[in-house]
């Protein structure tokens, strides 16, 4: 049962943390057991930081099934900074690098791959308001890319690639930021994920990166700043410099927390059936509507839109005041959106599909 003092938090990021973990971190927070000091103080080169980080990474390992050929780096910047960092470790400068652009993160991701590469976009779904996931083929990505870059789910939009797309020889990147162990991600598939941690992996200040080492164990332009650079973080552990030592220990709670709950199937399972009994809620109001391809909807992030922004508003009102909050649609889209990440509890969905019943019945609060 989730605390009543609590309310459900729909925020798209940073995001709700599970009871659990928070209360875990409370209980560790004025003395980290066996150090003698609060995890925020100690030396990240000490004994009770090495083992922080390695039961994370190996958590981490155990609940994505990541093969030892792949590195996990914990990176900082968010995962706005792996925009770039990717682009200055697997490309040259100038060299081709192909994109494709479903929504606002992609957008970015590409404005910030064309300062280091030649930046092509292959593939755009604008044409349906980033309503729908492109099909790639192989013949639409160019065999001497770099890379192929894509956001594997629209934080804004709430779409998910669900299908791989065929990318031939050229190394597979996706940004995981808002689905990353609420569904299950075939790490084999990629050459190199991406995701920033404030969605479901704890608090904000680091992004987690899982790469293929062959393909990041390279000398890469000596002019990329040391912090961007892959190899560095990988052959220093995650450590070349002063790490986000909370932000580590907040997603290693939250690893372990997943391992504990049934793992990321169990995390999917959980929010494919609190988004479908959403989706056909509101597939069948008249009130509520969402655009979304149905075969190209998230489980992560639910949009959906009533007819006039008064509704909107009045809408929002009536849930805040059921404890409901974070609702609103991102600034650049409007409307409403539901984050529904592993830390919501399972009350709150229901609790929001309630509230659409009585909106629409007429209620107001
Ligand atoms: C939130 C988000 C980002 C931006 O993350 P920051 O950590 O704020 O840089 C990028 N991509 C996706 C898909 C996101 O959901």
């Amino acid at each position: 049962m989730a605390n009543k003092e609590r309310v459900f938090n729909f925020s798209a990021g940073p995001s709700a943390i599970p009871e659990d973990v928070l209360l875990q971190a409370q209980k560790d927070l004025f003395i980290y057991p066996g150090a003698g000091c609060s995890v925020l103080e100690m030396s990240h080169r000490s004994a009770s930081f090495q083992e922080i980080i390695d039961n994370a990474e190996a958590s981490l390992r155990r609940i994505m099934d990541i093969p030892d050929d792949y590195a996990v780096l914990f990176m900082q910047g968010g995962a706005t900074l792996q925009f770039s960092a990717v682009a200055m470790n697997l490309a040259k400068q100038g060299q081709k690098a192909a994109y494709a652009v479903t929504g606002q993160f992609s957008k970015k991701a590409l404005a910030e791959g064309k300062r280091w590469t030649d930046a092509v976009k292959i593939a755009d779904s604008s044409d349906k308001n980033f309503s729908y996931i492109p099909d790639i083929t192989e013949d639409m990505v160019p065999q001497d890319a770099a890379y192929f870059h894509i956001c594997a789910n629209n934080t804004i939009y709430g779409t998910t690639w669900w299908r791989k797309p065929e990318t031939g020889k050229v190394p597979f990147v996706a940004d995981w930021s808002s689905a990353i162990l609420g569904a299950q991600i075939k790490v084999i598939d990629h050459d190199l994920i991406y995701a920033g941690a404030q969605k479901n992996m704890g608090p904000s200040g680091m992004a987690v990166v899982i790469a293929k080492k062959e393909l990041i164990d390279r000398e890469i332009d000596p002019v990329v700043p040391i912090m961007l650079n892959y190899k560095v973080a990988m052959d220093n552990g995650s450590m070349y410099n002063t790490p986000p030592c909370f932000s580590i220990y907040m997603a290693g709670l939250m690893f372990g927390w997943v391992e504990k709950n049934g793992g990321v199937a169990a995390m999917e399972k959980r929010n494919h059936d609190r988004a479908a009994a959403l989706y056909e809620y509101i597939d069948n109001s008249k009130t509520f509507s969402n655009p979304v391809r149905p075969c190209d909807r998230s489980i992560t992030n639910v949009t959906f839109t009533l007819p006039t922004q008064e509704d909107t508003d009045a809408f929002l009102k009536m849930a805040k005041g059921r404890g409901m909050i974070n609702l609103k649609g991102h600034r650049s889209v409007g409307g409403c959106r539901a984050s529904m990440y592993n830390g919501l509890p399972d009350e709150a969905a229901p609790a929001l599909i309630a509230c659409m019943k009585d909106f629409e019945a007429g209620k107001r609060e």
